[in-house]
């Protein structure tokens, strides 16, 4: 069943229920009010009837007493013990009731009962006789008129839980719509975007702040971020492709030019060689930098722990001299240490020492000092720097500062990016100030000890 017709059916039995049980209470405690007022109103009517026919009795035949007493629409009887007493004396309408025995009773009783095929309020009384005997006056009256108020009533409730019930129906069917229609909408939204490939928004009353507005937004909202996310797939591909494609030119031109010359000449067979090998190189180090950055982060498999950071500049200092036989100069009065994972720190150090090599020739230094909780590992270069406009934008993908001042062994513009994500994972922070023509100083922050301790 679909969920329109859900709500719809539910909510329908809901109020219809409460419609029939709030009738069935209102009759209910309606029609016992009014045979109890009823049945009250025939025992103070009998009462007095007793006490004044006690007080006739002797002086007024009884059977002209009963006569006197008789009720519009009912029955006076008076009754001894043993049944003795003068005939029953009934109104004309209610001359059946007089077929009926009556039955003493030694205690007063008043009750709503059944008497030839019609309800009556029946009453019997106790009285001290003038001859010393018990009788009982008995008053029985018709209640055919409150019966016929109630059946009025009856029909009354009747008719208006069905009056009531057809605007519930209409107005049930309207709210299921209303409920329903965002997320219809929603769902055709969501077939369109499945068939055409596109990303498509809802269409929403921005008057409203309503659950259902609020969950067309969010559904917006989440469509501009998977918008945004499957444009910045597509244009880390395409550049990625783009520049996987000169070196593999390259490397295609060379190969080209060794089947052509290179077994007749030597030295075209030497810079081909050496072309093809250093294009390969690159391509390595740009598939591992992309695999990294396009791979699961939670797949590092980080190893935190408060490392000693003067130690950890010092051999990556060493490593980068010997690779490079650049200059790295570490300056670090005592010990300081930060919570981190060592490997990867390393990793993001090469990164900012690889970028001082690349963009300038003078030594580069790397400064340690601690501030407040955090320890702070400083690179310096006294290279090219980076102009005030560049600067938001180098941590972007495949960005490279004007192409035309990337050295010879200028990278793809992934470095920086790649240190971003790396610094995320292992909660360090980065601050890079430069200055274009002085140089430019990397801060990487580090907390001195785990978060959870703290
Ligand atoms: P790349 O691999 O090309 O160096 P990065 O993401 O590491 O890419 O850096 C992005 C750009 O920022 C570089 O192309 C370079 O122009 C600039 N840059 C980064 N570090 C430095 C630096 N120390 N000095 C001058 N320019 C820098």
């Amino acid at each position: 069943m679909k969920l329109r017709s859900k709500i719809h059916l539910y909510s329908s039995v809901l109020f219809a229920l409460l419609l029939v049980l709030m009738s069935l209470t209102i009759y209910y405690l309606f029609s016992r009010m009014s045979l109890n007022s009823q049945l009250e109103q025939t025992r103070a009517a009998g009462a007095k009837i007793a006490a004044e026919m006690k007080k006739a009795a002797g002086n007024v035949p009884e059977s002209d007493m009963l006569r006197a007493y008789v009720p519009a629409a009912g029955m006076i009887r008076l009754l001894g013990q043993d049944g003795s007493g003068p005939a029953a004396v009934t109104s004309a309408s209610e001359q059946e009731l007089s077929r009926v025995a009556g039955v003493y009773s030694a205690s007063s009783r008043s009750e709503v009962t059944k008497l030839a095929g019609g309800t009556y309020a029946f009453v019997s009384i106790p009285v001290v006789w003038h001859d010393g005997k018990v009788m009982n006056v008995q008053v029985t009256e018709n209640l055919d008129s409150t019966l016929n108020m109630l059946r009025v009533l009856r029909l009354v409730l009747a008719a208006v839980t069905l009056l009531v019930l057809l605007p519930l129906l209409i107005s049930s069917r309207i709210l299921a719509g209303l409920i329903m229609r965002p997320i219809v909408e929603m769902t055709l939204t969501m077939q369109d975007i499945k068939q055409s490939g596109k990303f498509r928004r809802l269409e929403l009353d921005g008057r409203s702040k309503d659950e259902l507005v609020e969950m067309g937004r969010t559904f917006n909202e989440m469509i501009t971020l998977l918008e945004s996310n499957y444009a910045k797939q597509e244009k880390f591909v395409s550049d990625a492709s783009h520049e996987l494609r000169t070196p593999l030119t390259v490397i295609e031109s060379y190969a080209s030019l060794l089947k052509r010359r290179g077994l007749d000449h030597p030295e075209v067979f030497l810079e081909s060689v050496e072309a093809i090998e250093s294009e390969a190189i690159r391509m390595k180090e740009l598939t591992e930098q992309l695999l990294l950055l396009a791979g699961p982060k939670e797949q590092w498999n980080l190893d935190m722990a408060v490392i000693n950071l003067a130690e950890v500049a010092e051999n990556s200092a060493k490593a980068f001299r010997n690779a490079y036989g650049r200059e790295v100069r570490v300056h670090s009065d005592r010990a300081i240490k930060g919570y981190s994972d060592e490997a990867k720190l390393r990793q993001l150090m090469f990164i900012f020492l690889d970028n001082a090599r690349k963009y300038s020739d003078e030594d580069i230094i790397i400064r340690l000092e601690t501030s407040g909780r955090e320890s702070c590992i400083r690179i310096t270069d006294r290279g090219i720097g980076i102009s005030k406009t560049e600067l938001p934008r180098i941590f972007d993908r495949f960005y490279r500062v004007d192409e035309a001042r990337v050295r010879e062994d200028g990278g793809a513009g992934l470095g920086l990016s790649l240190a971003a994500e790396i610094s995320k994972a292992i909660g360090a922070r980065i601050e890079l100030e430069s200055l274009e023509g002085t140089g430019t100083t990397v801060k990487i922050w580090i907390p001195s000890e785990s978060r959870e301790k703290r």
